[in-house]
């Protein structure tokens, strides 16, 4: 009975893959990480313009399989105009979404990742940009990389 809308959400992966939005540097960024998963070899970099505790712009530059382009440019949509407690709640969904499939409240378009958490190898490609958006509007300026993680 899901056929219909998993056909949808293939699409709106593959769309958001082939032209992935926010797909650029931000030059008054204020914020910066990158993200590397050596197991897909997804490597990407977020940009923010974070003022206050408001994600103003949310940008990324970088290469990697179709998940994870998909994922960051879903991201760029969902997190501009945010505050980054906001950001943090809407990293716990998709974590949970992209892991176990559970959907956790209404997140949008983003129930498109959801698919994913029967596929495990591609979990972190999801979860990648989460990871590295996270570590850019918190400040941390590090890199990140899905291999420290404990899924
Ligand atoms: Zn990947």
């Amino acid at each position: 009975m899901f056929d219909d809308l998993t056909d949808l959400y293939q699409q709106l992966i593959l769309d958001h893959s082939k032209s992935p939005r926010n797909f650029r540097v931000l030059p008054d960024a204020n914020r910066t990480a990158q993200g590397t998963n050596p197991v897909c070899g997804d490597n990407y970099t977020l940009y923010a313009k974070v003022d206050g505790d408001i994600v103003k712009e949310i940008g990324f530059q970088g290469s990697g399989c179709a998940i994870s382009k998909a994922s960051a440019s879903l991201l760029t949509e969902s997190l501009k105009g945010r505050t980054i407690a906001e950001a943090k709640n809407l990293f716990n969904k998709v974590h949970d979404l992209v892991t176990t499939g559970n959907l956790d409240g209404d997140v949008g378009k983003l129930a498109a990742l959801a698919g994913v958490h029967k596929f495990p190898a591609r979990v972190k490609c999801a979860i990648l940009p989460w990871h590295a958006a996270l570590a850019a509007v918190e400040g941390k300026g590090e890199t990140v990389s899905t291999e420290t993680e404990k899924e």
